[in-house]
């Protein structure tokens, strides 16, 4: 029995000591990889459930990596909030994103929403808020065209500043989307205190969503409604989502149903190759 545990000890100390080697070589290409431009932004098209009309993009990060290609968001975004790097990350695709729509508006098309996930860690200072403003100033958005995605676990930890930042962004005009909504343990009683907008139902209620009804989408559906809350799917792969959702009341959607997240001038191309079917 002895022998077993030191084996295993052995074993464990292997494995520990190869995951901290792939999070310092993580830890340390991010920050060249900042440096040298990697990090790109795909953009999902949110559609309206009722007519299909896409109405926003959500942005997400696509890492091309010298080596390993491209590297999903999954493998390095926990290693970014934990090493604190994702403050950095953060603001730096936040003004990819920016840029983006800024680029569009110079092109002369019609103004879309684009919304970006950030870390909750952003929530810990009002300095935010003027990053953000800032930005909005910098690449002279529209009102509302840059909004931010953000979990709830983060928030609950310090609630009472957490709440003056999103005051000052919904200042701005920014909407703040709740995502992965469901997952995680939701703390509802801050929900009608806060100026939050949107609630992203998670992918994994929506899977559930087939041969079964899912009496938890419901219930979302409901709060939802009561609190006077906009609704967004994600994760629709199949027309029966689409109607169930659209039947309950649900207004909004995303997923691969209508398109994958694209390069920018593929998203905004198929906004139009999408209207026009
Ligand atoms: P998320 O914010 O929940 O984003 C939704 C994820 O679901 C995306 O994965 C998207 O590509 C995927 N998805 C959308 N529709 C479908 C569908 O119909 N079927 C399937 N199978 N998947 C679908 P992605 O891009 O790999 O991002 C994973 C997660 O990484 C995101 O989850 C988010 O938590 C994080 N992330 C992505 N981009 C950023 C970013 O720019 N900043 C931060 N802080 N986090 C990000
Ligand atoms: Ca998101
Ligand atoms: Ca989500
Ligand atoms: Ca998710």
């Amino acid at each position: 029995a002895k022998s077993s545990g030191r084996g295993q000890v052995c074993y464990f100390n292997n494995a520990m000591r190869k995951r901290l080697k792939q999070q310092a070589d993580i830890e340390n290409d991010l920050q060249h990889g900042i440096k040298n431009n990697e990090f790109a932004l795909y953009y999902q098209p949110i559609f309206s459930l009722n007519t299909g009309a896409i109405v926003g993009f959500e942005a997400l990060v696509r890492w091309f990596h010298p080596k390993n290609g491209l590297v999903s968001p999954d493998t390095f975004i926990q290693i970014a909030e934990q090493t604190g790097q994702i403050i950095e990350l953060d603001l730096h695709l936040l003004t990819l994103a920016a840029a983006q729509l800024k680029r569009w508006k110079d092109q002369g098309q019609p103004p879309i929403r684009v919304t970006v996930n950030v870390s909750s860690r952003h929530f810990a200072s009002l300095e935010f808020v003027d990053t953000i403003r800032e930005l909005y100033q910098r690449y002279e958005l529209h009102s509302g065209s840059l909004c931010l995605e953000i979990t709830e676990s983060g928030l609950i930890a310090n609630l009472a500043l957490a709440t003056k930042i999103i005051h000052g962004l919904a200042s701005l005009g920014v909407k703040l989307y709740l995502d992965d909504f469901g997952t995680g343990y939701s703390a509802l009683g801050y929900l009608h205190q806060l100026p939050i907008h949107v609630l992203k139902i998670d992918k994994s209620f929506i899977d559930q969503l087939t041969e079964k009804e899912n009496p938890l989408v419901d219930a979302i559906l409901k709060l939802a409604q009561s609190l006077n809350l906009t609704v967004v799917a994600e994760g629709i792969e199949q027309q029966t989502q689409w109607q169930l959702l659209k039947q309950k009341g649900c207004q909004f959607g995303q997923g691969f149903i209508v398109s994958q997240p694209l390069p920018a001038d593929q998203a905004m191309a198929f906004v139009f190759s999408y209207s026009e079917n």
